[in-house]
């Protein structure tokens, strides 16, 4: 069983309800959307096996994996979570809501991008729903996403420089729908990967 993989990396979650918690990154290559506002770079990658993956990550303290890219679903499947899951590792994957998520995963992060509607179809249930907002974005529908434990708002910035406007927008946004919660970038404010 092979990955495309384009980087692993240990770091702290830095947005969203896991935020500050210690994990490892593994950010499987290729997208199926092409976002204007991506600051990430998922082009490249290198093919690994799942043992040569479970190999490098062995050597971090850490039980928490976060399948990331690009958009992770593109690889991931039922049988690779449950081998790391042998392994003894918990599973979160960051997701932009186009695909299935494998069985299995512990955390679903779900940041949906275009064709809201049809998220629920694919994905029922998550554990965050996140939103990159700019100012002047609606305010996303919840009765049609998938039903969520936790909705947050996440400010665009310019790639690592916070947008004071988008911000504050986000903040007005919040306060006015209790229901949702403001969601920065730290890793980029504090600079970490
Ligand atoms: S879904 Fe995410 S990774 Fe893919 S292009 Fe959009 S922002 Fe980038």
């Amino acid at each position: 069983m092979n990955l495309n993989v384009n980087e692993i990396f240990y770091s702290l979650q830095g947005e969203g309800g896991r935020s500050g918690q210690a994990s490892i990154f593994i950010r499987l290559a290729k997208c199926n959307l092409t976002c204007s506002f991506c600051d990430t770079d998922f082009e490249r990658g290198v093919k690994m096996t799942v043992d040569e993956v479970l190999g490098e990550i062995k050597q971090y303290s850490c039980k928490w994996v976060i399948w990331t890219g690009g958009e992770p679903t593109l690889q991931l499947t039922d049988a690779i979570v449950a081998i790391f899951k042998k392994e003894g590792y918990l599973q979160a994957i960051e997701t932009n809501g186009t695909r299935k998520v494998p069985a299995g995963i512990d955390y679903i992060a779900c940041s949906p991008k275009q064709n809201f509607e049809k998220v629920r179809e694919i994905i029922p249930e998550v554990d965050e729903l996140r939103f990159p907002i700019e100012k002047g974005d609606p305010l996303p529908d919840t009765s049609i996403l998938p039903r969520s434990a936790r909705y947050f708002l996440s400010p665009i910035f310019d790639d690592s420089r916070i947008i004071p406007e988008n911000v504050e927008y986000c903040i007005s946004l919040v306060k006015e729908n209790p229901a949702w919660s403001l969601s920065i970038q730290t890793h980029k404010l504090i600079g970490i990967r």
